[in-house]
């Protein structure tokens, strides 16, 4: 039995701190120890000499152990475009990620993004993300490969595209659902991979298309579905002339029967009251993604509407790389919380936590495995580091409280402030 030991002080949530006070929502242990077995967290508590006896404990001095953080929306191949200049959403497609994505026919050239993703990803802390591949099977098949022989947590799916979109990448609404259903009996719930389902947004699939990623969705209960929801004007306009019938955009998706629980719609900026409605009733998460909104110019999400206590609707953080400018989950708190600010809102430091943590994990429909510290969880976890940089060592030592370091981490911190990164109890090289 493979056992390990980490100490160090210890903050995991208990409760949602934008519907419960800070104080009753999380546990903080300042001098703690995990002790992990098999890939789960067995035990955590305080520190004792006689809780660590027989162990090789790793101890973190000057630091946070917290639940690995989660990304809710990402493009592993567009990690070779992230930073691209110059356009908004439909003319980035166009210029740069569908060019970028016609790499990955290439079976050899998937495996090389995926494994610098994944080492990025762990790298800066996040431990799940639900991942948009390609449209080609090679990009999932390595993707899930290399997630695979990491034994980390991840979500991920083949796009589907048959329509507007360069002719390499477009498959037909039968191709991509038997290519899709091969895929979900090869690799969901194969150790911890999980599929998604993932057209990629309502204007690249014909209504075909959209009604068969339903039916492989709802065919394989457990699957995830994952698209994009009202991130850009353009968009928006584009939407209404191909569904004319629909007044709204969600309404093309609820049409075909593609919202529901592990439903994750990424961006949800131009959207009002009947879709944070619908959302709730329908049990459907939304993927905060302030980086990208900000960096494409598509707008601020409502993210304290969404977490409205009357019609909570259920937000996980998202980095949308290569849209996004960060595969950090800190610098998405960041920008999150300047979105917050520019809709006259304050996001604090627990609430910014929870949500990329136990909040994204709940979000996900995974608050039952991953996203706590607490025993029987996986034991997915990380150690941020109070002294990463000369100014972040200075600064903390005029944070007195952990509300005031926290916030520290959520706007001046990023990648260095990763000190270690553990997966099912294995402390991971980066
Ligand atoms: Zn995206």
């Amino acid at each position: 039995m493979a056992t390990s030991a980490v100490r160090g002080s210890i903050l995991s949530f208990t409760k949602d701190p934008f519907f419960n006070a800070p104080e009753d929502s999380h546990t903080f242990i300042e001098d703690g120890l995990i002790i992990t077995q098999d890939g789960h967290i067995k035990s955590v508590g305080p520190y004792t000499p006689q809780a660590a006896e027989g162990l090789t404990v790793d101890h973190y001095k000057d630091a946070i152990i917290c639940p690995g953080f989660i990304d809710s929306h990402i493009h592993y191949p567009q990690s070779q475009m992230i930073g691209a200049y110059g356009e908004q959403l439909l003319e980035w497609l166009n210029t740069y990620t569908f060019v970028a994505e016609q790499d990955f026919a290439s079976r050899k050239h998937a495996g090389k993004v995926a494994k610098i993703f994944l080492q990025e990803l762990l790298r800066c802390g996040t431990t799940t993300a639900a991942v948009y591949c390609t449209v080609h099977v090679e990009s999932v098949e390595a993707f899930f490969e290399h997630s695979s022989a990491l034994n980390t947590r991840m979500i991920a799916g083949k796009v589907l595209m048959d329509r507007n979109a360069p002719a390499p990448l477009l498959d037909t609404a039968e191709r991509g659902y038997e290519e899709s259903r091969a895929l979900i009996e090869q690799w969901h719930g194969r150790g911890r991979q999980l599929y998604a389902v993932t057209p990629r947004f309502a204007p690249t699939s014909t209504p075909e298309q959209l009604d068969a990623a339903a039916r492989l969705w709802h065919e394989h209960p457990g699957t995830y579905l994952q698209t994009h929801l009202s991130e850009n004007l353009g968009e928006l306009a584009w939407v209404k002339e191909l569904f004319p019938d629909c007044d709204r955009y969600l309404d093309v998706y609820k049409k075909f029967n593609l919202v529901g629980p592990r439903s994750i719609y990424g961006h949800c900026i131009h959207i009002d009251e009947p879709d944070f409605a619908d959302f709730n009733r329908l049990n459907a998460t939304m993927g905060h993604c302030p980086t990208s909104n900000f960096f494409l110019g598509s707008g601020c999400f409502k993210l304290f509407e969404a977490k409205k206590a009357a019609r909570p609707v259920k937000v996980a953080l998202g980095t949308d790389v290569g849209g996004g400018t960060s595969f950090s989950i800190l610098e998405t708190l960041n920008e999150a919380y300047k979105a917050a600010q520019m809709n006259q809102t304050r996001l604090n430091a627990f609430q910014g936590f929870y949500l990329a943590t136990r909040g994204g994990a709940e979000a996900l429909d995974l608050g039952d495995k991953i996203g706590s510290i607490e025993p029987g969880y996986e034991a997915d976890f990380i150690v941020l580091d109070l002294k990463a940089t000369p100014m972040m060592e200075f600064r903390m030592d005029y944070a007195k409280t952990l509300a005031e370091k926290l916030f520290v981490f959520m706007t001046i911190g990023d990648d260095r402030s990763v000190r270690a990164t553990y997966v099912a109890g294995r402390k991971m090289e980066f």
